[in-house]
């Protein structure tokens, strides 16, 4: 396993929220209670989802055990945050699971899953396509609530607002 230096000291500058780094001393608490592990992990074979292997690969700098597993390893974190409230050193570690998540967009190897609901929003402003307004059954439900319909998003603005982010390059 091979040591990538540049990534090391990314996680190590993404860690905000700490003037001294906390290293993790492994004790488990994140990966005991995060939900994702308790639903994918094999008590027997130990695979699955697992918030302290990725922290200490990261804190290491073993990018290649990260980045070339099971796409789980990365993105099967829904951001409960439960794991950066029990862990003893206050290690953040949302924040370094959302740097391997850009960094998997970035390298174009995310879910495919992920790259559909993104363009969805590119293209339309919204992650989930519904109509708020005519005839269709939210906008007769609002109607019927006395709620004015839902403007549409002003898309032109906000795929600029993007575009300035550079986030239409990491569309596929
Ligand atoms: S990140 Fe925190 S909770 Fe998880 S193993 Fe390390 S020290 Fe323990
Ligand atoms: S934030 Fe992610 S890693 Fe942490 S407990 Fe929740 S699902 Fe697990």
């Amino acid at each position: 396993m091979t040591i990538d230096f540049e990534f090391r000291k990314q996680v190590m500058d993404y860690h905000i929220g700490s003037d001294l780094i906390k290293y993790c001393y492994q004790c488990s608490r994140c990966s005991d209670n995060c939900p994702i592990t308790n639903v994918t992990t094999d008590f027997y074979t130990t695979t699955g989802y697992n918030p302290r292997s990725n922290i200490l690969n990261a804190l290491l700098g073993y990018k290649d055990a990260i980045f070339d597993a099971d796409p789980l390893a990365i993105w099967g974190c829904t951001v409960c945050d439960t794991c950066d409230e029990v862990c003893p050193q206050n290690i953040e570690l949302t924040e370094i699971f959302t740097l391997l998540k850009n960094q998997s967009v970035a390298d174009g190897n995310a879910p495919e899953f992920i790259y559909s609901q993104a363009r969805a929003i590119f293209e339309g402003g919204k992650a989930i396509p519904i109509s708020h307004t005519g005839k269709g059954p939210i906008g007769r439900r609002r109607e019927q609530l006395g709620l004015p319909p839902v403007a549409d998003p002003d898309v032109y603005e906000f795929q600029t607002l993007l575009k300035n982010l550079g986030v239409d390059k990491k569309l596929k």
